[in-house]
This record gives C-alpha cells, sequence and structure tokens, in this order.
C-alpha cells in the first residue's frame, strides 16, 4: 500500500539511475556528472535520502520509502546527519536557504553579493560533522553541488578527507563540469554519469509544469529539461524562441533584457551556431529552421562574431557593465547574421569549405 511505496522522484527520469545506484554503489565518494539541467543535485539528494532512509519494508526497489522518520528529516532539511555544501547564490533557488541568523556575521557589512563559491568554512563543516558519530546510527551523508564551485583552499580541505576517509561519512559530489574539479578528487571518486533524458519523458514532465510545446525549448536548451525550466520562469516560451533569431538580425537587444549575461551570450552562441549551419548546408541544432534568417550571410561575419562571444562569455559572470555587452554582441550579430551575399563573401565561404 502506499506506506510502502517507494518515493518517487519530482524528476521522473532518475527514478531508474536512483535504483541503480542505490543497489550497485559502495564507494565512500560518488560524483554524479551529467549536463547541466538533467537532474544530477536532485539525484544526490535521493541517493543521501536513500543511504538514510530506516524504512524496514526491503527492498522497496531499493529506493528511499519517504515516510519513515529519517525521510521526514530529510524532507525538513534538518536530518543531523546529512549536510548539503551549496553556494550561497544556489541556495535560494534550490530550496535550501539558510536563515538569516546562521549565515549572517561571516560575510562583513557591504559585502552584499551572494558568494557564488563553496567556502572553505563550509567544507570544514562538514568534515566536522563527517568525524562525529552517527546519530540516527545508519552513517553521514554529504552532498556538495556544484562540486566544481569549491574554491582553491576549500577543495584542498576536501582532498585530504578523501585521502583518509573519515568514519562512516559518505559523499556525493554531483557537477556539469567535472573537469573543474582537482583531478585529486576526481580520482578518489566512483563515477556515475547521468544520462540526458529521453525527449518525450522530459516534455511530457515539462507540460505538467506548465511549459507549452516544450519540444522547441528543449531543442533550444540541448534536451536539458531544468535549463528549460529556467528559461520558462524568465517569461521565455517557445514563441519567443521562435521569434529570437530575426530580433537578433534586426539589431533589437530588447528580448534578451533582462536575461543574466551568461545566458543571453550563450544563446547568442547557439544562435551563432546555426546561422554558421546552415549557412555551411547543415541542420541547425537549437532553433527551429524557419526561424532562422534566411539570407545567409558571410561566414566570415560569423566566425568573427563567434570569437567576440567566446570572447565575452570568459568574463560573462563578472561582466563590468552587462547592458553595454549585450548592445555590441547583438549589433555584431546584426551584422553577421545581415551582411547580404556578395561574389567576395561566396568566395570566402568556399575557402572555408575547402579548408574542412
Ligand atoms: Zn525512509
Amino acid at each position: 500500500m502506499a506506506e510502502d511505496a517507494p518515493v518517487v522522484p519530482a524528476l521522473p527520469w532518475l527514478a531508474a539511475p536512483l535504483s541503480r545506484a542505490l543497489e550497485t554503489q559502495t564507494a565512500h565518494a560518488l560524483l554524479l556528472h551529467a549536463p547541466g539541467g538533467v537532474g544530477q543535485f536532485e539525484l544526490g539528494l535521493l541517493l543521501a535520502q536513500g543511504w538514510l532512509c530506516e524504512s524496514t519494508v526491503v527492498p522497496l526497489a531499493r529506493r528511499p520509502c519517504g515516510t519513515c522518520a529519517s525521510c521526514r528529516l530529510v524532507a525538513a532539511h534538518s536530518h543531523p546527519d546529512m549536510l548539503v555544501l551549496l553556494p550561497e547564490a544556489l541556495r535560494e533557488g534550490l530550496g535550501w536557504a539558510v536563515a538569516d541568523a546562521e549565515e549572517g556575521g561571516e560575510d562583513k557589512a557591504g559585502k552584499k553579493k551572494p558568494s557564488k563559491d563553496i567556502r572553505v568554512e563550509e567544507v570544514r563543516a562538514a568534515i566536522a560533522l563527517a568525524l562525529t558519530t552517527s546519530s540516527r546510527g545508519r552513517g553521514k551523508t554529504i552532498v556538495i553541488h556544484p562540486a566544481e564551485r569549491m574554491n582553491a583552499i576549500a577543495a584542498n580541505a576536501f582532498l585530504k578527507t578523501l585521502e583518509e576517509p573519515a568514519g562512516d561519512a559518505r559523499f556525493v559530489l554531483c557537477t556539469a563540469a567535472p573537469d573543474g574539479l582537482l583531478p585529486t578528487i576526481r580520482s578518489r571518486c566512483q563515477a556515475i554519469a547521468l544520462e540526458l533524458p529521453p525527449t518525450e519523458v522530459a516534455a511530457t514532465w515539462l507540460r505538467t509544469q506548465g511549459v507549452a510545446e516544450p519540444e522547441v525549448l528543449l531543442a533550444g536548451c540541448g534536451g536539458q529539461p531544468q535549463e528549460v525550466l529556467a528559461l520558462a520562469q524568465l517569461g521565455v516560451d517557445a514563441a519567443a524562441w521562435r521569434a529570437l533569431p530575426g530580433q537578433v538580425a534586426a539589431g533589437d537587444v530588447s528580448a534578451l533584457r533582462g536575461w543574466p549575461l551568461p545566458l543571453a551570450v550563450e544563446t547568442l552562441q547557439k544562435l551563432c551556431h546555426d546561422a554558421a549551419s546552415v549557412a555551411v548546408g547543415a541542420e541547425p541544432r537549437y532553433f527551429p529552421s524557419a526561424s532562422l534568417p534566411r539570407e545567409v550571410v558571410g561566414l566570415g561575419g560569423l566566425l568573427r562574431w563567434a570569437a567576440e562571444l567566446r570572447r565575452v562569455a570568459e568574463f560573462a559572470e563578472h561582466p563590468w557593465n552587462a547592458e553595454l555587452a549585450l548592445e555590441s554582441l547583438v549589433e555584431q550579430g546584426r551584422e553577421a547574421l545581415q551582411t547580404p551575399r556578395s561574389p567576395r563573401r561566396r568566395g570566402e565561404i568556399d575557402s572555408l569549405h575547402s579548408r574542412r
């Protein structure tokens, strides 16, 4: 009956990887990696919940029960044997905000911006927890997301714990960028790759979240459903996505105003990629064919735009003037997408072809 049924993950494509991981993984440190927006953090939490679950019903498809005292503590974010390390900047969005009193004091007055890093104090707190005795007798679990956001000092502190495993603690590191981790951390973790969910599964879930025509935005987001949801929360629907190439080709920056700069730059990179694909006779990947400018364009302009987009992407997390950067990128996009064909341009395209 209901009380014997295992937890159903909120992200339906996680059920199978969760059962598989709980059945087979024994390492004290796991590295869950997946493209962004696929649910590695949610899977990490479910794994931790599964390890701590006190249900006596065996084997519950090897998933946490969701109803025992331990599962309820996990759901309330107050399990004494579980710690979740997140950068301050992500906590609220992920529903793990910390009370002000707990967080406060550490940041010096005036430094309002929430940290994008996982700080060394937090890693030390995790290590301290790992060294204490388990309160409920099922060991400790520590979930770190995104693991590559541990800064150098934090990562080195954490590495020591991996080198000399402390007691009965288990760690789950979640990441979309395993290359951003110290190689010595990677090599001490058992890696689990989480695949992109099948389009139909992701599209069905997105519809339940109120996203219409989810296939359009799924293509736009490389099949990563949580990225689609983030776009939808910015007010971007399928129609807005289809309109975007035409707007950029017209030099209209308004559609991208209010987007975080990294996301705007990434989107322009996708548009640049697709325009270049069409220019060489290939299929676009992110935007519907019909939404892309027909009269493409000198490839030279697109390559210059691509180079500038790459350059700006490097500092997009910390722009000195996001508005100005965006306007400049869209203006270059307008030029790149609108340059009319001319014999010289065609020659340029031919020479690019022949170099391939
Ligand atoms: Zn349980």
